[in-house]
């Protein structure tokens, strides 16, 4: 492996790189299927990624038609791979059994371990057969969609083909490893003028919010829309707060601290609030909504922008969706995509059918959507959220921060990169956006 990340360092041709044998095994980031019960009935909060993920030497994934081998310079940490470290709600090795019955290709999936990490930037190694947009030598970002469509539904909008799985969180042989497998069309071209950590934290996060916010088929932002984000410093909100802010609409951030209401304003977002300091906490012992609380929470986004949010962007699920429902304005949406803090939520329903509200959900983004977020970093409108880094060995303690709400921004991974900062290709470009590029690493 030693010799083909140095050529990748030194920049050699593609053609040469494809030279290079690969090694047997690598190193990978895995759960393993033997310690799926490891936490017996400890409560969520206790189960701690840093005993559950462990960097093991394994085979090499082998590759099939339409598929790629890549080295991933850099990856990121996601929140699936907390869910697969907890293994809650459920180990995911029950999605590596089920691709296991689905034909010779899926059955290369179904291991004893599960390599995971949704997200990468790096190089191509090898092409499958019947690749022809790509080849070894190639920069590439990595959407982690990954989708047969051999039936017809998927063939509008891939998010809806009864095939589709999240890479290294559904499938195996995902970012954190040495080499992993992608297919062909999950590559994209990365950006020119970030380092490998930084093109590596966009993908999931940023595809995802794209979708929610800026895409057809979710929330459909316009200009001036007041758009409430929930955990706006957090991976897919610190997106959608540039999302916001970049397509003309007024964002009302909602995060727990000073710290993270200064890189807001920072970027230029005027409404912020923090959460922890105002004390809202609007779900009674019992589980049943404050209304209350949720009035004053509603009060306090009228007076900072007069009137009720067009959009709410939610996400924490359980501890907020009752304040989402309400304080969102008549004939408004909220659009969601995940439930952090549980996912049975209770709400009063005669806010949303009296005053003709909608929820939308919304689940990571087809590939068109993801190209186009791309397009957006590399034109210099949106930037990367990074705060830190660790090494591959350390990724597990990453893991523990984020289930902790100890991060902001993405927390990147360096895999085949031995330090931060490589990968540039130009320069000027860089300097020219370099102001957006370091608001985040302000957590670091
Ligand atoms: P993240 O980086 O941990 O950010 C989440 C933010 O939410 C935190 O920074 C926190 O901000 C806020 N938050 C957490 N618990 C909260 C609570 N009880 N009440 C209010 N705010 C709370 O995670 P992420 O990467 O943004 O992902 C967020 C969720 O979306 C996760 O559950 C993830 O699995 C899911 N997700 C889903 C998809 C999909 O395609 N369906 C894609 C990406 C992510 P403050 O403490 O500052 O308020």
């Amino acid at each position: 492996m030693d010799a083909i990340r140095q050529a990748i360092l030194d920049g050699v041709a593609g053609d040469e790189l494809a030279r290079i044998p690969l090694p047997e095994t690598m190193r990978a980031a895995v759960v393993r299927k033997s310690e799926v019960d490891m936490f017996g009935d400890r409560p969520t909060r206790d189960k701690d990624p840093r005993e559950s993920l462990h960097v093991d030497e394994v085979p090499i994934p082998p590759l099939g038609p339409n598929e790629v081998l890549i080295a991933p310079m850099a990856s990121a940490l996601n929140y699936n791979t907390v869910w697969t470290s907890i293994f809650e709600p459920l180990p995911t090795f029950g999605f590596l059994e089920k691709l296991g019955r689905e034909g010779d290709l899926g059955a290369r999936h179904d291991l004893d371990y599960h390599i995971v990490g949704s997200d990468a930037a790096g190089v191509v190694l090898r092409t499958g057969p019947g690749v022809t947009q790509w080849k070894p030598g190639d920069r590439v970002t990595v959407h982690c969609n990954s989708v047969d469509l051999e039936g017809p539904e998927g063939h509008e909008d891939s998010m809806l083909d009864a095939s589709q799985r999240i890479w290294g969180f559904e499938t195996n042989f995902g970012s954190l490893a040495d080499i992993s497998l992608v297919r062909a069309n999950q590559l994209m071209p990365m950006p020119t003028h970030l380092a490998w950590e930084e093109a590596a934290s966009l993908g999931l996060v940023m595809a995802t919010s794209y979708r929610m916010l800026v895409g057809e088929n979710a929330a459909r932002m316009k200009q001036g829309d007041i758009v409430l984000i929930w955990g706006a410093t957090g991976g897919i909100g610190g997106f959608a707060t540039q999302f916001v802010l970049n397509g003309g609409g007024i964002p009302v951030c909602v995060v727990s601290s000073e710290e993270k209401a200064e890189v807001l304003r920072d970027i230029g977002v005027q409404h912020v609030i923090d959460r922890k300091a105002e004390g809202y906490r609007f779900l009674d012992d019992d589980g049943t909504p404050d209304m209350d609380e949720i009035r004053r929470f509603g009060s306090r986004i009228r007076e900072l922008v007069g009137r009720d949010p067009d959009i709410v962007f939610e996400h924490p699920g359980r501890h907020t969706f009752a304040a989402s429902v309400i304080v969102c304005k008549r004939g408004g949406t909220v659009v969601t995509c995940a439930s952090t803090s549980g996912y049975m939520h209770t709400y009063d329903n005669r806010h949303l059918w009296m005053r003709l509200k909608k929820i939308v959900g919304s689940h990571f983004a087809n590939y068109n959507e993801a190209w186009e977020a791309n397009r957006l970093v590399d034109l210099g409108m949106i930037h990367p959220i990074l705060s830190k880094t660790y090494p591959l060995e350390q990724a597990a303690q990453g893991a523990y921060e984020m289930h902790h709400n100890q991060h902001a921004g993405k927390i990147g991974v360096l895999v085949g990169a031995p330090e931060e900062g490589l990968g540039v290709l130009d320069q000027a470009k860089r300097e020219r956006h370099a102001e957006g590029i370091k608001t985040f690493r302000a957590f670091d």
